[in-house]
């Protein structure tokens, strides 16, 4: 969640440091619009979730999310 141009965590209500560049934010933002049968029709939701409390919500999954290894590396 974004409030007088300082991100914050929806989760924990913690800032979130911005990096220089959109590679080095490390942050989660979701952005969801409900669709008819969902019962919440039509709702937009949106928040932004920080990497600890990303990990603490992932630890809850019953399957974990794939995990992939970023092999290349790009350098500016
Ligand atoms: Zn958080």
């Amino acid at each position: 969640m974004r409030e007088a141009g300082i991100l914050y965590c929806n989760c924990c209500g913690k800032k979130i440091p911005e990096g220089y560049s959109r590679e080095t934010e490390d942050f989660f933002h979701f952005e969801k619009t409900w669709g008819y049968f969902s019962g919440k029709d039509g709702t937009r939701q949106t928040a932004d979730i920080c990497e600890f409390c990303m990990e603490q919500w992932i630890a809850q999954f019953r399957i974990p999310p794939q995990t992939v290894e970023r092999t290349e590396i790009f350098e500016c």
